[in-house]
């Protein structure tokens, strides 16, 4: 099972084992696996080039850069994923 780019916290719990991470950034920066957008509850994974889809977040891992657009940092959950075992 590979890890989804998009998807929800419920659908992810469903395939892997969901662990939270933080509410916005740690002081090491960006952590977890996903970023939770507040506004539309998309998770987005945090590698590669993508957003939500209401545009509230984007991520552009080649540039170690997260934006939120409105601002409200604080407001994302994050989460690891793991495989689960078997
Ligand atoms: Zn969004």
């Amino acid at each position: 099972m590979k890890f989804p780019r998009n998807t929800t916290l419920d659908q992810l719990k469903e395939n892997f084992e969901v662990v939270f991470c933080s509410q916005g950034p740690t002081q090491r920066g960006w952590e977890g696996h996903y970023l939770e957008c507040p506004e539309c509850n998309e998770l987005v994974q945090r590698s590669g080039c993508q957003g939500c889809k209401c545009g509230n977040i984007f991520i552009d891992d080649g540039m170690f850069r997260v934006v939120v657009e409105n601002g409200e940092e604080e407001k994302v959950n994050t989460y690891y994923a793991y495989k689960k075992q078997q």
